[in-house]
């Protein structure tokens, strides 16, 4: 089965209101038409709303960084799913690894923002990832296997069908050090293994695993090309519209 390429973009703490809608207007204008792959954006909380607006119609998907697990409250500084998607998100990422390392996030709490985001109704996109020093000590598949078991404990056949994975070497996130296609490959390879083994043959066919980590346009084609990467998740290449279009047209190529 062949599953269609994802090319999402994560906006980190980049672009407010104005500059959002900036390249939010120069991503629909050039991306309009591209149907062969699904495209997603997630700019900061306070820009939603209008990136919301001006993406309405283009097929393009936004989605938020993160959320709270908790629905309402006493929660000063939160946002829960619901409040995500009253502003028109329709996925949100959990367990990105700026999360992790800078805001303590751990598998346990990545797995309740996993279930606030499907019980919400958003699509979750997990994140998960060694670091260099994990990968150096042969440590790499053994620490993205218990990133998976403990974000997605709970988490059934039916409501997997609705939650994306993004493999995101920590080493390869910001740093412009591409994993290299096999790297990748290898991981993911991996990773299908593990869904096998936990969900069935059937989550395993099906589910969209991303790859993470200074994608270019430039790289993008050798890494898509490999037969578990179904699409990027890109951060510093997201912010420039013709960089990420680059991204999005290498993805549509093979499609
Ligand atoms: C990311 O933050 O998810 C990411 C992949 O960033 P970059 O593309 O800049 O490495």
């Amino acid at each position: 089965m062949s599953r269609r390429l994802l090319i999402a973009g994560n906006w980190k703490l980049n672009r407010g209101p104005g500059a959002a809608t900036e390249l939010a207007n120069g991503l629909k204008r050039a991306l309009a038409g591209t149907t062969a792959v699904d495209i997603a954006v997630a700019p900061p909380f306070i820009a939603i709303p209008e990136v919301v607006q001006k993406l309405q119609h283009s097929g393009i998907e936004v989605g938020a960084q993160n959320l709270y697990w908790e629905t309402s409250g006493a929660f000063t500084g939160e946002l829960s799913g619901e409040m995500l998607r009253d502003a028109g998100c329709s996925f949100v990422l959990v367990g990105h690894s700026e999360r992790r390392q800078l805001f303590g996030e751990t598998n346990a709490t990545v797995n309740r923002r996993l279930h606030a985001a499907l019980s919400a109704g958003l699509a979750p996109m997990l994140c998960i990832g060694e670091t260099l020093a994990e990968r150096d000590a042969g440590q790499a598949q053994s620490i993205v296997w218990s990133q998976l078991e403990g974000g997605l404990a709970g988490v059934d056949n039916t409501s997997l069908e609705r939650i994306t994975l993004a493999y995101e070497p920590v080493w390869a996130i910001g740093t412009g050090r591409v994993a290299t296609p096999a790297q990748a490959q290898e991981m993911h390879a991996a990773i299908r293994t593990w869904l096998l083994e936990r969900f069935g043959a059937g989550a395993a066919r099906t589910m969209r695993v991303l790859y993470g980590g200074s994608v270019k346009p430039a790289n993008a084609a050798g890494l898509l090309s490999q037969q578990d990467i179904d699409g990027a998740l890109v951060g510093g290449a997201a912010l420039n519209a013709e960089s990420f279009t680059g991204i999005v047209e290498a993805a549509a190529d093979l499609s």
